[in-house]
């Protein structure tokens, strides 16, 4: 069987070497008998994976002692939720930066719960970048500022941290996580979706400050609350615990290979045969404006929705798959997570030069 270079952006590619080690303890997890999906949760054979994934987590990403790392069920947009309910109290305020359409609807879903306001935003200009903003652009009692650090849909990604002051940072980083180091401290909360950098699709990753925990509304859901899952070690009841080992494995194959500045590197010089291209040639335009664009997700338009077309089918059938951007917003995307080899992206760019020159625009 050829695997094919999957550009998706989520579920996306995994690593090979993962997936086949998946595959020889499929039916039987070493002495076990048994395959991973199979066992209980409170087995000490699982106990010692998902104990394993979190140490190696918490080495990866460097996450300070004062953090709780929770496995959860639910994909991010249940997070888009968990976040007013476990912060913001009755009454209070919460401030959203809204760069993106999952910022959107963070942004709208938190709005059920209390005083949410949209303190910046990109969306006049198609969300080309992320907006800057100083401590000044936030209400000084609000109880969280919530962004989301990459923009899967848009291709952006903030340059750097915005400053908050003291008001607690809330991260949605389901496209940019494990993708390069990131200081852990500077944010109140880190959640991730797993299926775009890290596991299969069903496990969703939430890393907290623990002076945080505790604040949950009363209406908050048990299965929401943070508190809760944390006094429980993520296991309240019957966590997604074939994605989490499958998270375990991603975790150990990148420390592996010399941990995040490594990935990062290699995250670079991918993302960087990619634009280095859009920015040399005028058939194919890159939206994105350069200091906002994304290691992870790299959007690009010939400006003729037909070329468009024709693009992602032919590319499908070189064994490109997945290039067709997001049905909002046309055009290709290439996501190029982790698991993204490095080849993958040359074979993209050769395309792209290929297709150019077969396909003279009118
Ligand atoms: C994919 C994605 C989501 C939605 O994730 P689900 O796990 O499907 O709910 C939210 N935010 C970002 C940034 C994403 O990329």
């Amino acid at each position: 069987m050829n695997r094919v270079y999957n550009f998706s952006a989520g579920p996306s590619m995994l690593p090979l070497s993962v997936l086949e080690k998946c595959a020889a303890d499929m039916v039987s997890y070493g002495e076990s008998g048994m395959s991973v999906m199979e066992m209980s949760h409170r087995s000490p054979d699982y106990d010692a994976i998902i104990k394993k994934a979190e140490a190696d987590l918490r080495t990866l990403m460097n996450i300070p002692d004062n953090y709780k790392v929770l496995f959860l069920q639910g994909g991010a947009s249940t997070q888009f939720a968990s976040v007013p309910l476990n912060l913001l109290p009755v009454g209070g305020k919460a401030d959203y930066i809204v760069s993106g359409q999952f910022s959107g609807k963070a942004y709208k879903e938190a709005q059920k719960y209390g005083d949410v306001v949209e303190v910046a935003s990109s969306k006049a200009d198609n969300f080309t970048y992320v907006p800057k903003t100083t401590r000044d652009s936030f209400r000084k009692d609000a109880a969280y500022v919530h962004i989301c650090y990459n923009n899967t849909i848009y291709g952006t990604k903030y340059p750097e941290i915005p400053d908050t002051g003291d008001i607690p940072l809330v991260a949605d980083m389901s496209s940019c996580i494990i993708s390069e180091p990131v200081d852990v401290s500077k944010f109140g909360v880190i959640y991730a979706g797993a299926q775009k950098n890290m596991a299969p699709a069903g496990l969703t990753l939430v890393i907290v400050r623990e002076d945080l925990l505790g604040r949950a509304r009363p209406e908050c859901p048990t299965m929401l609350d943070w508190k809760t899952m944390a006094e429980n070690d993520s296991m309240y009841n019957t966590p997604p615990c074939w994605c989490i080992y499958v998270a375990g494995l991603v975790y150990e194959w990148i420390l592996n290979m010399g941990g995040l500045e490594k990935m990062k590197e290699i995250n670079v010089k991918k993302a960087n045969i990619l634009y280095d291209y859009l920015d040399s040639q005028d058939y194919y335009i890159a939206p994105v404006k350069k200091e906002s664009r994304s290691l992870m997700n790299v959007t690009f338009v010939t400006g003729d929705a037909d070329l468009d077309k024709k693009f992602a089918s032919e590319a499908a059938k070189a064994g490109l798959k997945n290039l067709k951007g997001h049905r909002s917003v046309g055009g290709m995307r290439a996501s190029i997570y982790n698991a993204m080899p490095i080849e993958g992206v040359e074979a993209l760019v050769a395309f792209m030069k290929d297709f150019a020159e077969k396909n003279p625009k009118a």
